[in-house]
């Protein structure tokens, strides 16, 4: 017989989107009635079937997603992903903690994501740029620089970024068309700092979370013991700041595996191995070990920094870390959550430590429009002051809300996460400027 217990958890995206998002909402007393249909749901939701040339000279048709989850706060952004198993599913709850994070971030933007069915690990470079220019051409003006900012996600980067603007530009010739979409190369208007902002981010939200004494036992990075997951643009990134930060890196993962040392690894190093042997397995001086045993290995700190749903109601458990520090988008289901909350173990949730990379795109595009190139050091220093901004106020309402659930003799073992106090912070300040705006009249 089926209990409840036995109902495998969903490892869909959408589905652990909503169930983060009501649990959020059991916190939040006043809602308006009729908005959370109009909370969760995304506004627009584009399909595209596009086709394109192959170097083969045959012809082949891709599908790709653009979804704009809400733009009530300013025109939308995120990212667009290639891979061979993106959903529109999977776009749809990214956009919506796009939605959130910027929110939390303040930048006045709204949430949305893209993506194209494809691999790119089995698509030249030639085919990828028609791809883009294909897609880019079908998206037509529902992509612009004040309706909705496209930026690289997995597997695509600042060269498909300057495809993206290069085609964009094309198609609306005569006024300045940079700001349509961020993470592009310097040389096209990217801005300084951006390659790096969501590790940085990550960073500067561990530091001012460990200086509001919010993980017990661990009040700086010196000498505290980091494990990361996924070696791409943000966990690589994390890895060296973290290291540069005085924290010892035990564990590294990519797709292929991990290592561990307990001494340190040396991230140089680490980073020197994989791009000569296209993996970190093997890397002098380190024991091989798994992606599940770096999950559940000994360390202070676990950052992943990879992909969607890695700790789950069955490794959640195994964790040993006292903070888990969510680089990537979505790598915790609801059910990690609980288990992690039970074990005392901090988790900081995506829309706060990820958005970095959010923060230094507005800054790319209000740079573009100004025509404007600031130095590192100002993008820097601004990206510091939001990331402590944001920690600050998911720490404060995390508070607020746990005095509320005292005064209100709610059951035991329902206090807040500092994701439920992400959540309802980003819906707040969401919901204020839709009552301000009367968006439906
Ligand atoms: P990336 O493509 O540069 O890197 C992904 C990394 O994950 C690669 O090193 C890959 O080897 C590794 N990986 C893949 N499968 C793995 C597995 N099973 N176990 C361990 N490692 C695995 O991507 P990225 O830009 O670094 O993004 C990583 C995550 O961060 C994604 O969830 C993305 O949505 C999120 N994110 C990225 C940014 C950004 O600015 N790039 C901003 C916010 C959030």
């Amino acid at each position: 017989m089926s209990t409840p217990d036995s109902v495998p958890e969903s490892l869909d995206l959408l589905v652990v989107a909503r169930q983060q998002f009501d649990r959020a909402l059991s916190w939040i007393d006043d809602l308006k009635a009729g908005l959370v249909d109009y909370l969760v749901n995304p506004r627009r939701s584009i399909h595209v079937r596009f086709t394109v040339v192959m170097d083969d000279n045959s012809v082949r048709t891709f599908h790709g997603f653009r979804v704009l989850h809400n733009n009530a706060r300013g025109p939308g952004k995120g990212g667009i992903r290639y891979h061979p198993d993106v959903t529109e599913d999977e776009v749809s709850a990214l956009a919506a903690l796009m939605t959130w994070k910027t929110a939390i971030a303040d930048v006045p933007f709204g949430g949305a994501k893209g993506g194209v069915i494809c691999d790119p690990g089995k698509l030249s470079r030639a085919e990828l740029r028609r791809i883009t220019r294909r897609y880019v051409i079908e998206l037509g003006d529902s992509i612009g620089p004040h309706t909705d900012i496209p930026a690289p996600d997995l597997y695509t980067n600042q060269q498909t970024m300057a495809w993206v603007y290069d085609t964009y530009d094309q198609l609306h010739p005569g006024q300045n068309n940079r700001a349509v979409v961020t993470g592009k190369p310097l040389e096209l208007g990217g801005s300084v700092g951006r390659a790096d902002a969501t590790g940085r981010g990550a960073l500067y939200a561990t530091q001012q979370l460990l200086r509001r004494k919010a993980v017990t036992g661990l009040d700086n990075l010196e000498g505290a013991r980091v494990a990361v997951q996924g070696l791409g643009q943000v966990g690589a990134t994390a890895m060296r700041l973290f290291h540069g930060a005085g924290a010892r890196i035990v564990a590294v993962s990519d797709s292929t595996g991990g290592v561990a040392r307990k001494d340190g690894l040396n991230p140089e190093e680490i980073l020197a191995h994989k791009r000569k042997h296209g993996s970190v397995v093997g890397a002098p001086g380190t024991v091989a070990i798994s992606n599940e045993e770096l999950l559940a290995c000994d360390c202070d700190i676990l950052i992943p920094a990879a992909l969607e749903c890695q700790i789950r109601a069955d490794n959640a458990a195994k964790i040993k870390a006292r903070l888990i520090v969510e680089a990537a988008n979505g790598p915790s289901t609801p059910a990690a959550d609980d288990i992690l909350q039970a074990h005392d173990i901090v988790l900081l949730p995506d829309i706060v430590a990820n958005s970095g990379g959010v923060i230094v795109s507005y800054l790319e595009w209000v740079q573009n429009l100004e025509n404007q190139q600031w130095d590192l050091e100002t993008v820097e220093q601004f990206l510091e002051k939001r990331m402590v901004r944001a920690v600050d106020a998911v720490i404060d309402r995390r508070n607020a809300l746990e005095e509320k659930a005292a005064g209100s003799g709610r059951a035991a073992g329902k206090r807040p996460t500092l994701r439920d106090a992400a959540l309802v912070t980003a819906i707040s300040r969401l919901v204020e400027v839709v009552l301000q705006r009367d968006v439906w009249l």
